[in-house]
């Protein structure tokens, strides 16, 4: 079967290998993947700055966004048949089986040693037949067949926006005002949540204000500001800052529009190297207002379900935006054109069959 594969840490390394369809276990299920979502992850990936192949092999089959029909069930499975629509979730516990991972929050791994598949040491789903645990999947209606590939990236979402809220509960709070930094496709689909949940929300970004991610930014009720003609300092205060771009320059300076009681959710892998003029400032401002900044990354099986009730909303609310989101939809051939990225893409995907 084809596979989309790494040779990890080395440069453009991607290829197109032939690999045998793979055998499962009595807790495994086979997959026949349908859709494989590409990210920054991939990106990086094949730039040879992170993945890890699985022990004893040389290559890594990457992908870990994936929309898959169940082709075949292990003998100890119960919750799934041949044919069912489903999405795995992404990481896998740690040899240890830590607290978190024993309780299927393997997100908040305590060991750091979790497995995660397309990433670190467990092939991903970027090949016509893919195998994972039942345990991590999550089955999927089969009207959602065409968005649903987007439910990983909408589960890192889920996780930053519910944590947010969970986390101030710490008090009273009425928040009114949120911004996303970044409108690559997490920012648009925490814009998207915090939309509807009502509040002000402003993306930030560089796009001009015709492009498509803008025009379903704005869409949606978003408010964007462009930060080559609008300083961040000006457009005010926010009760919610969720950064989604990996810019160090932009999370420092992000760290001033938080209000009082504010909560600032980081999802990106900050690889700058930049010096911050002040410490001691920024954290006697945290102190005298109260503020919590805090890191949120991977998502567990609750967060995809959140997720696809989301999905449900999203799509009735803002007809058909979802599949907007997808535009470039290419064979597993043109896995080289798939990691280019291009100012009017929002969403990659590859199809892994040619029939869904
Ligand atoms: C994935 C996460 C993963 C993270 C770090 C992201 O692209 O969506 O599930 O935990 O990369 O490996
Ligand atoms: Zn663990």
């Amino acid at each position: 079967m084809k596979a989309i594969a790494v040779k990890p840490m080395q440069k453009n390394s991607l290829q197109l290998i032939d690999l045998p369809r793979p055998e499962i276990n009595d807790n495994e299920v086979l997959l026949k993947v349908l859709y494989v979502g590409v990210d920054g992850t991939d990106r990086e990936i094949n730039e040879g700055i992170y993945g890890t192949a699985p022990e004893g092999s040389d290559y890594l089959v990457i992908g870990h966004e994936c929309l898959a029909l169940v082709e075949e069930v292990g003998s100890n499975v119960q919750n799934f048949k041949k044919g069912d629509l489903v999405v795995p979730t992404v990481r896998r516990p740690c040899p240890e089986n830590c607290f978190n991972c024993r309780n299927f929050e393997s997100d908040m791994c305590l060991t750091g040693n979790y497995l995660e598949h397309g990433i670190y040491k467990l092939n991903g789903f970027a090949s016509e037949f893919a195998v994972s645990d039942a345990d991590y999947l999550v089955k999927v209606p089969k009207e959602l067949r065409d968005v649903a590939v987007l439910l990983e990236p909408l589960s890192i979402a889920e996780k930053a926006v519910y944590q947010s809220y969970k986390i101030q509960e710490r008090m009273i709070w009425d928040p009114k005002k949120a911004v996303v930094l970044g409108i690559g496709p997490l920012g648009l689909l925490i814009a998207f949540l915090l939309r509807l949940k009502g509040l002000d929300t402003y993306v930030i970004g560089r796009d001009p204000s015709d492009s498509l991610r803008v025009t379903i930014a704005k869409e949606v009720g978003a408010i964007y500001v462009n930060t080559r003609e609008t300083p961040l300092s000006t457009i005010g205060k926010f009760d919610m800052v969720f950064e989604a771009t990996g810019s160090v320059s932009l999370a420092l300076e992000a760290i001033d529009m938080l209000n009082h009681n504010a909560v600032f959710c980081l999802l990106g892998i900050y690889r700058e190297v930049k010096e911050c003029g002040n410490f001691g400032n920024v954290l006697t401002e945290l102190v005298l207002r109260n503020r919590v900044i805090f890191g949120s990354v991977n998502a567990n099986k609750r967060h995809f379900e959140m997720g696809l009730e989301h999905i449900f909303e999203i799509e009735d609310r803002w007809n058909n935006v979802l599949n907007r989101l997808i535009t470039r939809e290419l064979k597993p051939e043109q896995f080289a054109e798939a990691l280019k990225k291009y100012p009017e893409d929002i969403k990659t995907v590859i199809r892994f069959q040619s029939s869904p």
